[in-house]
């Protein structure tokens, strides 16, 4: 499965598309609260059959506006909250959260119908009442969006956006496989992640430093963070605002991505087998804050992991209890005096001198190679 995310142009249109997900989030709120209030009052959870069944009943009695709601859409929404409830169920997540309507940002098309993609055309079948025939009919709108680049496969759903900047988005799935494998070159790298000296440090003595986005916006968000608080809660200028400070934020987690696809790219090229230590984030957060939230290691490592999939390569990580800060990489000799400070020292068995990040990469090498 492969995603691709196109912006729609600017349009009037898109504002029946915020309308249509300000009312999916009416159908989210109401069947969570069902679902709260049955278990209040002691009756069996209610699967999506009977949630679907409910629905048309609402919908026959009670709401009957919900009519003009896209049917598969909506099944695809009781499907998701069945499926948080199941997975609760199953203890493998908390309780099903009822989402905010801001924090309300997507609505899926599965299969082909409700929509049709024609002439670079996106045509959305919404439904109105017609006081003629005093009956629902559908009502056909089209967008049109900027097709920066061609997918492939088929189609197999269609899910569309709202970000927190106001901008509309659609996302095609399609059932194609990414697979373009690479030439083999016959190296293999190990890197080591850190915060002071270098983002990368690779075993070739490479070290790689990062853009850290979020720092050099850092004033800029917090003069706008200022202005916000002047500013009357609700007002107009205080919603310019808002959407001033999430375009910087996307801007932000953009740039990020950028040079987080860019390494992965680089690294893809030019070696065989990438080895990586798994990283305790927890701890390194409670270590470092925001700086480690700027760097984003997992963001990295999954998009590192997705690059090797296509790309061929292999990834390994190296669980995190293994040694590799302080064995020299020349002999072996375990330096229990190495604190977090010495950046450079000198192997007191062999007399190596050593860069404590290129050893430890080093290190990380080793121990990945000796697992296969
Ligand atoms: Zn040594």
């Amino acid at each position: 499965m492969k995603t691709y995310k196109y912006p729609f142009y600017d349009q009037s249109n898109c504002i029946r598309i915020g309308n249509l997900l300000d009312d999916m989030w009416q159908v989210h709120k109401y069947f969570h609260e069902w679902q709260r209030q049955r278990y209040k009052d002691d009756l069996l959870y209610a699967n999506y059959n009977a949630m679907d069944a409910h629905f048309k009943v609402l919908k026959r009695t009670t709401h009957p506006h919900w009519h003009l709601l896209p049917s598969q859409a909506v099944q695809q929404e009781l499907m998701r909250i069945d499926k948080a409830y199941d997975r609760f169920f199953k203890k493998l997540g908390g309780r099903p959260k009822i989402k905010k309507q801001h924090k309300f940002k997507s609505i899926t098309y599965p299969g082909s119908a409700g929509w049709s993609l024609k002439n670079n055309r996106l045509t959305l079948t919404f439904r109105k009442w017609n006081p003629k025939t005093r009956k629902w009919q559908f009502d056909r709108i089209p967008y049109t969006f900027h097709k920066h680049r061609q997918w492939h496969g088929t189609i197999s759903q269609v899910t569309i956006k709202r970000d927190s900047c106001g901008n509309y988005w659609l996302c095609l799935t399609t059932t194609y496989k990414d697979f373009r494998p690479l030439p083999t070159t016959g190296k293999s790298v190990g890197a080591d992640f850190g915060m002071k000296d270098a983002y990368l440090t690779l075993s070739t003595g490479e070290k790689i430093q990062h853009p850290q986005p979020l720092k050099h916006s850092l004033n800029e968000l917090r003069s706008l963070n200022k202005a916000l608080s002047r500013k009357v809660k609700g007002s107009n200028g205080w919603w310019r605002c808002v959407r001033q400070i999430a375009r910087l934020y996307r801007k932000i987690s953009n740039q990020r991505k950028d040079f987080h696809w860019q390494l992965a790219s680089k690294l893809c090229k030019k070696f065989d087998t990438i080895v990586l230590e798994t990283l305790n984030l927890d701890g390194m957060k409670r270590l470092w804050g925001r700086k480690v939230s700027d760097l984003a290691f997992y963001q990295f490592v999954e998009i590192l992991r997705y690059k090797c999939g296509k790309h061929k390569r292999l990834l390994k990580e190296i669980d995190q209890w293994t040694a590799t800060t302080k064995p020299c990489s020349a002999c072996g000799f375990h330096n229990e005096n190495l604190t977090l400070k010495d950046r450079q020292w000198t192997c007191p068995e062999c007399g190596s001198y050593h860069d404590r990040d290129i050893n430890a990469a080093i290190n990380i090498l080793r121990a990945g190679i000796a697992v296969t």
